[in-house]
Formats: structure tokens, sequence, C-alpha cells
């Protein structure tokens, strides 16, 4: 169902970034017009992934204003789970924790209360907070490794 919305989403997206195209200076739209599985808006794109911003400046010194691009541009297009659910920039470790749970066969998580199952892992990965996500990629981790 989710993953329906997001599939909608995305010819919008490439529409709303192909009419932008011929003013090459507009920015890219902002954050919020990701697709992200998780409809209510989270998280904010890192200053040092805004153009221009101080931090910016710092990481362009270090890293080139191309490779400063590309990762802006990764940010901003998000992140494909294994079974096709799209996740925005923010949701990296959510998106890492169903790239696991594949793997391992949605088992429970005892640990940190996570029952077996691709709902489960869903719902989870949708609505814990991010210290809990974290948690249980490490434990997910820790049972991909024994
Ligand atoms: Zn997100």
């Amino acid at each position: 169902m989710n993953m329906l919305l997001a599939a909608t989403q995305e010819p919008l997206l490439h529409q709303a970034t192909g009419e932008a195209k011929p003013e090459v200076t507009v920015p890219l739209p902002p954050e919020e017009t990701q697709p992200c599985v998780i409809p209510l808006p989270h998280g904010h794109i890192p200053s040092w992934l805004e153009p221009g911003s101080p931090d910016w400046k710092k990481h362009e010194a270090r890293l080139g204003s191309e490779e400063l691009m590309q990762r802006r541009t990764i940010y901003l297009n998000g992140f494909t789970d294994s079974r096709g659910t799209h996740w925005c920039g923010n949701c990296f470790w959510r998106c890492r924790l169903m790239n696991l749970g594949e793997q391992l066969g949605y088992p429970a998580l005892d640990l940190v209360g996570l029952a077996a199952g691709y709902d489960a892992w869903l719902r989870y990965a949708r609505d814990a907070s991010v210290v809990g996500v974290e948690d249980a990629v490490r434990a997910a981790r820790r049972m991909e490794s024994s």
C-alpha cells in the first residue's frame, strides 16, 4: 500500500525536476518533496548539504563541490529497500534495518521488543525513534554475524 504511494509520487517528482531544468540556478526542491514511506514531516536536510551554508563551504574545501553535490543528490533521492519501499534521505538507517530484516527473514528481535514478520518490522522501522532504530540495527547485525 505504501509502496504504491511511493510509486505514484515518483513520476511527479521527476516531472517537477524536469520542469525546473531550464533554470539552472534554481535550487533543487526542498527535502519536504522527497517521497518517504513515513508521511509526516520528519528530520531536516543537514546544513552541510545546503549549498552556500558555512558548513557546506567547510565540506566543499575538503571534498570538492562535485562530491558534495553527489552526496546532496543521494540524500534528496533517498533510499529504496529490497522490497521496493522508498525512504527519504533522513531514513537511511530505517531502510538499512528493513534490508537486514530481508536478509535474516524478519526474525523476532527480543532485545528491542520487535516481533517476527515483515509487517512488524516495517511498523517498527517507520515508528521507532532514531535510537530505537539504531538499537534494532545493532541487534540484527549481531544476529547476522552469529
Ligand atoms: Zn524518511
